[in-house]
């Protein structure tokens, strides 16, 4: 059984916990969980929660070897991103990698795409995952009653613009799991062999990715918005 609460001491290695430390830190707490407490069986470890990076590179100089997944971005836990990350970047690589198979980008230039475009997103998700964390553990008090408000509307029923659930924040929602890691590489390698350019439509100026966000999801195959790149 895993226990998540915010202490203020950072914690850089896993330790020995004690039970009475753990009754403590979960005093107050409803009665289900005391009962689930009472059930613990020694020994109990802390585990920190590393995060790695942002680095400033995710390749060596020749971009021939190059990392993915918690070895260049690990992060906290609070949006549950870590492997679904990992994977997101092992799609992406793939992608750039096919082109290498199909003639249009040299090894190098495919780890570059990948990293030129992984290395924010992945920061994106540890830095939502953060202060998702440190939302959840805001303590009693004003914050945490502001907190609280925002996503009441959820449990009624509402449909909120915005909310600090963020696992239903629309905005939040469409940014990290509505992400679509294949086509954002497709434009990415796009994008590149088009001189850093996006691939946009001549006459309206509309890039794929975002006909794709506004209308294409929902548009049945033959009534999509069409991008017309010139040729
Ligand atoms: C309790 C817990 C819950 C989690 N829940 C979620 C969740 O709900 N959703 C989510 O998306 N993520 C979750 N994560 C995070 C997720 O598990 C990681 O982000 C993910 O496993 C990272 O994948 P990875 O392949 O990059 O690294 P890892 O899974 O760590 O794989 C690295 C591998 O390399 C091996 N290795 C290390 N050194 C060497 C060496 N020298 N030689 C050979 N092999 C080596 C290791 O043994 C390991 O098998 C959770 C993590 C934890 C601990």
């Amino acid at each position: 059984m895993v226990l998540n609460h915010y202490q203020g001491k950072p914690v850089d290695s896993v330790e020995e916990v004690s039970i009475e430390e753990v009754k403590e830190q979960y005093r107050g707490y409803d009665p289900r969980i005391k009962r689930v407490i009472d059930m613990i069986k020694q020994p109990i470890s802390r585990w920190p929660l590393l995060v790695t990076g942002p680095l400033d590179s995710w390749s060596n100089r020749e971009k021939n070897v190059v990392l993915m997944g918690d070895a260049c971005h690990s992060m906290v836990n609070h949006m549950a991103q870590g492997a679904a990350t990992s994977m997101e970047d092992g799609a992406f690589l793939a992608k750039c990698l096919g082109a290498v198979v199909d003639g249009k980008l040299s090894i190098a230039n495919a780890v570059t795409v990948y990293e030129k475009a992984r290395m924010p997103k992945a920061s994106y998700k540890q830095q939502l995952s953060f202060l998702n964390g440190w939302l959840w553990n805001l303590p009693d008090g004003p914050a945490a009653d502001a907190r609280d408000r925002s996503m009441r509307g959820e449990l009624e029923g509402q449909i909120r613009m915005r909310s600090a659930n963020l696992y239903g924040d629309p905005i939040t929602v469409l940014e990290c799991y509505g992400y679509d890691v294949e086509a954002h590489a497709t434009d990415a390698i796009a994008a590149w062999l088009n001189g850093g350019r996006p691939v946009r439509d001549a006459t309206t100026t509309v890039e794929r990715l975002e006909a794709e966000k506004v209308a294409n999801w929902f548009l049945p195959e033959g009534h999509k918005f069409q991008i017309r790149p010139r040729i």
